[in-house]
């Protein structure tokens, strides 16, 4: 069975995708929690940070160095900005697909709820 994440890569679920390429794709989160809200996902399923291997590194080296790539396009980098990597019950995740979070247009909080 499909993830919800890969609904939304393979365009059966719409959503506003700001980037892709061949290895992740980045789009709006539903449920905005600050002005911009963005997830950035992995073409492969990684089912959460907790069980990402060394054979992922590529990935996930390309997911961060894409994120900063994102935020500095989106003009968050005089402000700053917070990446959210959320794991399992009490880490808050909610689909089992490995996503980064990206916050940003709004003094965030420390520490998270
Ligand atoms: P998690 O709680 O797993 O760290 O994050 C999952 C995120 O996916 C949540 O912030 C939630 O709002 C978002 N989300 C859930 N369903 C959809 C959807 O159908 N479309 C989009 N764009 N985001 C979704």
């Amino acid at each position: 069975m499909s993830t919800l994440f890969e609904k939304i890569i393979s365009r059966e679920i719409p959503a506003d995708i700001i980037y892709e390429d061949d290895i992740c794709i980045c789009f709006r989160d539903i449920e905005p929690q600050a002005p911009t809200h963005l997830l950035l996902v992995p073409k492969k399923v990684i089912t959460g940070i907790g069980v990402a291997h060394s054979e992922d590194q590529k990935i996930l080296g390309h997911l961060m160095i894409t994120i900063a790539k994102i935020a500095e396009q989106q003009g968050f980098n005089s402000n700053g900005f917070r990446v959210i990597i959320n794991h399992g019950i009490d880490g808050g995740q909610t689909v089992d697909h490995l996503h980064l979070h990206l916050l940003a247009g709004r003094a965030l909080n420390w520490p998270p709820g």
